[in-house]
């Protein structure tokens, strides 16, 4: 039997930058955005605080783009400041490039195991889905999803008992299975 597990995020990631004002390294986004049109020729950008001092920073989403090339429905999603397209804007590696920012999910997301009875089983096979792209040990899921201590997880490893076609002990995003013999 497959269980399919999970990771989900739980709010908004804080948002990795140096702060002008007191040199603090941590945003969190407001949710809000700004957006300016100029002629025909639309910027916008996304609003973060800093967690120190409250000092707001814009993070650009679009740069000097002519309206008739604006995704449709974008820009009314802009002006209702929607709080999904936060997500997915502070997700884009273009945004990220672009902004000079990293993200800092830490605290931010949590794992759900569909409350599978796996426990009981001699081999388990899981598949892990990423609701969103937050780069975690698989590791330290597999820790948490079977109630190990990484210790434990990494002793499986050697013994060739927990097996996958990734690195389990790398940092990754993206969905991965692994093979749990007890
Ligand atoms: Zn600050």
């Amino acid at each position: 039997m497959l269980n399919n597990w999970v990771v989900i995020p739980t709010c908004l990631p804080l948002v990795l930058r140096r702060c002008h004002t007191c040199a603090s390294k941590r945003f969190r986004a407001s949710g809000k955005f700004r957006v300016n049109a100029n002629h025909k020729l639309l910027d916008a950008w996304l609003l973060v605080l800093c967690t120190t001092c409250g000092d707001t920073a814009k993070l650009t989403v679009l740069e000097r783009m002519n309206v008739r090339s604006v995704q449709p429905g974008l820009l009314d999603r802009l002006h209702a400041n929607d709080p999904a397209l936060a997500v997915e804007l502070l997700q884009d590696p273009v945004v990220q490039r672009r902004n000079r920012i990293v993200l800092d999910w830490e605290n931010a997301w949590r794992l759900d195991i569909g409350g599978s009875d796996h426990l009981d089983r001699e081999v388990i096979d899981v598949s892990v889905r990423f609701a969103a792209r937050i780069p975690v040990r698989p590791v330290r899921l597999i820790a948490k999803g079977c109630g190990l201590s990484r210790a434990e997880v990494e002793r499986l490893i050697t013994e060739g008992k927990l097996v996958s076609a990734v690195r389990l002990s790398d940092k990754l995003s993206g969905d991965f299975t692994f093979t749990l013999k007890c």
